[in-house]
Order: structure tokens, then sequence, then C-alpha cells
């Protein structure tokens, strides 16, 4: 059976496990996969960068409490974090590295930092 190169679409010819009508263009199909996976960490990446400078900022004693509004004024993301801690009295708190918020009563939030 014939197949197109899906890189671009030309006749592949010789083996029939043959993906690709060249090294150049299994290659760059190669590369666009990598680009995309890298794209997608650096992005999170910077995302876990920002809410962790935003927890850090408003937390500078290692322990506050502050309102909900005022992290999602900061442009803080609840959607990456990166571990989640649960407390015998079952207790959620989340974590950007060694910061950590728990949602507390009427979207209010304690902030804490982590001992290292
Ligand atoms: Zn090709």
């Amino acid at each position: 059976m014939q197949k197109d190169c899906p890189v671009c679409g030309d006749k592949i010819i010789g083996r029939a496990d043959k993906k690709f009508c060249s090294d150049y263009c299994r290659n760059a199909y190669n590369n666009q996969l990598n680009k995309d996976s890298k794209n997608l960490i650096r992005n999170i990446n910077n995302l876990l960068r920002k809410n962790y400078r935003i927890l850090e900022e408003l937390n500078p004693n290692d322990k506050t409490k502050i309102t909900k509004s005022k992290l999602i004024t900061k442009g803080f993301d609840f959607q990456y974090f990166t571990s989640i801690y649960t407390t015998k009295t079952g207790n959620i708190y989340y974590f950007v590295y060694d910061q950590g918020y728990l949602p507390l009563e009427n979207e209010f939030y304690a902030l804490v930092k982590r001992n290292s």
C-alpha cells in the first residue's frame, strides 16, 4: 500500500514500515514533537514560578492569612501546584515547592512556608 510522508506529503518509497520519505523529514517530525513537549513543560514551569513568587511575596514572615481575591488579583493560578499535604485532621495544604496554602472558610487562605 502506498503511503504519504506526514511531513512533506511525498510518496514513501521503500520498506513497508517506513514512516517518512527521508531522514530529513523524520528528524523534522521528531524535532517538532520535542519542541511541543518542551513548550508545554516551559509554560507550566513559568506558571509554577509565577505562583511561587506570588506566595513568597504575600507571605514574607512564613505564616499569614489572606483573602482569595488578593491571590487572584496577583494572577495566582490555583490549578498549578507541586504537591499536596493532608494533615491528620483532614486539612489539605497545596504546595508550590516550599510555599503552601490552605483554603479556609469565607474565601480566606492560610499561607505557610514548609521548613526544609
Ligand atoms: Zn517527507
